[in-house]
């Protein structure tokens, strides 16, 4: 297995190749469930020249072990959903474009497509306001994580996504951003989007959890 700051750099390297964010915004951590270490992006750098030695990491207490860069603005967001969500070991926080529509409007996001039923299993809501980097902005979208939501849009900024390993982040942040622009594109129609009904949504959460893919060997 690759080291937890690969990790995060290869995941750093692959929403800005997939244009999951614009330049240097966003940020990513990773938590190692068996030490309880937090993995976490620098500070405006671009994902492309990070290196292992970029990666600051912190202990299970939100102390700083190692790496002399200077953290993600955002870090009190990624500490707080790890200290107060046990399931919880990746934390993906994207400049989306279709999401960050939703998210500047203040809108919630209905479970509109199948993979988002399985990839996300509820409808996406904005967080409360507040200013980027500040532990206000941390509380705001820890408590929409803690309330069991595996997405949030933060209002007038952008969108974040949890998941139990960097993998199942990932596809939620790529899975909310594709439904954001469906739903946008449908709206701009003039038409309404049907809304998938939630025993529905449940069934293809639980099954794409616990059923889907090839198992592991
Ligand atoms: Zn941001």
């Amino acid at each position: 297995m690759p080291s937890y700051e690969t990790i995060v750099i290869e995941a750093g390297k692959k929403m800005s190749r997939l244009s999951l964010t614009v330049s240097t915004w966003g940020n990513i951590s990773a938590r190692d469930p068996e030490t309880g270490n937090v993995y976490l992006t620098p500070s405006g750098m671009d994902y492309e020249n990070c290196t292992e030695n970029d990666i600051v990491v912190f202990n299970a207490m939100g102390k700083r072990i190692k790496g002399r860069r200077k953290p993600s603005i955002e870090k009190d967001i990624h500490l707080l959903i790890y200290q107060r969500n046990g399931h919880v070991n990746a934390v993906i926080h994207t400049h989306a474009m279709y999401s960050t529509i939703l998210a500047v409007a203040q809108l919630a996001l209905p479970v509109i497509t199948e993979e988002f039923a399985q990839a996300i299993g509820g409808e996406v809501i904005c967080s409360e306001y507040a200013i980027p980097g500040t532990p206000l902005l941390a509380e705001h979208i820890s408590k929409v994580i803690e309330d069991g939501h595996r997405a949030v849009f933060l209002p007038s900024h952008g969108a974040l996504c949890i998941g139990e390993n960097m993998d199942v982040a990932f596809k939620a942040c790529g899975v909310l951003e594709k439904a954001a622009e469906v739903y946008i594109k449908v709206k701009a129609m003039g038409l309404e989007p049907r809304i998938i009904p939630e025993a529905d949504v449940g069934h293809m959460f639980r099954f794409f959890s616990n059923q889907y893919g090839q198992a592991a060997k």
